[in-house]
């Protein structure tokens, strides 16, 4: 059952960050998440603060330098299904487009999706464990078969999202705001591994909002996809995936952003891929020590050590796929 809670409809950015300085004041987006976390008792929630009537959060527009701007409220339906975000950056689109059913896709938010909670059952569960200021995390002698092979020392969780790898290879930035005003970071400074601080997931403060997601313009000879790979063919969350940015000069790629789901507890960079096909006329053996690159250093657990191929299996097709072999 849920908690009471007081519940606000913020009229403006400015209102919504007052009313998020209270104690217990949780943002509500679509409240796809944020629901079943209050009802599972995962934080104490004693203020819902909505944004969803603020203008100015909604849509997707291109930007004066060719680039696109996202706003918080835009529904993941909206991305998946925007022309241009299709066009332009296909990976963004196919991450929306795997994220769970189409009722979730219609009421969840780019922004709430970037911010949601771990799955991790231990966590959603009536477990204190680490993160919930408890001393131990289940998942390691537990049941681990979902959880990370890269990054969790000391929480297994991993990171739920599939727009956020995407976004990530494509180099998008946040922009956020909050009592001091408004600052912009790139997606990739914006997650935070449990060795930082177990108890939160991104730099994010209680009081700030994330407004605006910003993709830079496309650059010429772009290839970008999102992979996932799930259990079931209905609503799941990724057991691995593969985000790809490649920039192709001529038959070269001149640049790549390589970003694992599904891997660690947060959307995790490969920087060993990007190195091994970065420069290079890609062929069946770069792809092949690029595959195996991308699980090297991976220190699965008990129960998802099946990881480990599976990633070095993905990321072998999604590359092929890329280079057109
Ligand atoms: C059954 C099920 C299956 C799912 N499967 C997938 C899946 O396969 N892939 C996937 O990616 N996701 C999946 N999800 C997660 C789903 O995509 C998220 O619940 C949704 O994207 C959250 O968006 P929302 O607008 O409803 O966020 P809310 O629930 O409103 O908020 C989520 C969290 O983010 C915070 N928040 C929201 N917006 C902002 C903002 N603008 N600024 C700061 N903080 C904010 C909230 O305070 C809250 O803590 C699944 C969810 C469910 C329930």
């Amino acid at each position: 059952m849920l908690p009471a809670f007081e519940y606000v409809r913020a009229e403006s950015i400015r209102d919504a960050v007052k009313h998020l300085g209270c104690e217990g004041a949780r943002l509500h987006a679509g409240g796809t998440d944020l629901l079943g976390c209050a009802r599972e008792r995962i934080f104490p929630v004693k203020k819902v603060v909505s944004i969803s009537r603020i203008k100015g959060l909604h849509g997707i527009r291109e930007s004066a330098d060719g680039g696109m701007r996202i706003g918080a409220l835009t529904t993941i339906t909206e991305v998946a299904e925007h022309p241009l975000v299709n066009q332009r950056y296909s990976a963004l689109a196919q991450g929306a487009s795997e994220v769970a059913s189409p009722q979730l896709r219609h009421q969840g938010t780019i922004g709430g999706n970037l911010c949601q909670k771990p799955r991790c059952w231990y966590y959603r569960g009536e477990f204190r464990c680490l993160k919930k200021g408890g001393d131990l995390c289940f998942a390691f002698g537990g049941e681990n078969q979902f959880h990370c092979i890269f990054g969790g020392d000391p929480c297994y969780i991993v990171h739920p999202s599939d727009t956020a790898p995407a976004l990530m290879a494509l180099g998008a930035m946040l922009r956020i705001v909050g009592p001091r005003g408004t600052r912009s970071m790139a997606l990739e400074q914006f997650y935070v591994l449990p060795s930082q601080d177990v108890e939160r997931e991104t730099v994010l403060e209680t009081e700030e909002i994330l407004t605006e997601v910003i993709l830079p313009p496309p650059r010429p000879g772009l290839r970008s996809s999102y992979r996932k790979v799930r259990a079931r063919r209905s609503w799941d969350f990724a057991l691995a995936g593969v985000a790809l940015a490649l920039v192709f000069d001529g038959d070269r790629v001149g640049s790549a952003g390589v970003v694992l789901s599904g891997a660690a507890p947060v959307p995790w960079r490969s920087k060993a891929v990007e190195e091994v096909i970065t420069g290079v006329r890609p062929n069946r053996e770069v792809i092949a020590e690029a595959s195996e690159a991308a699980v090297r250093g991976a220190t699965p657990l008990e129960k998802n050590e099946y990881k480990v191929p599976l990633f070095r299996g993905v990321m072998e097709e999604e590359l092929r796929a890329a280079c057109s072999m």
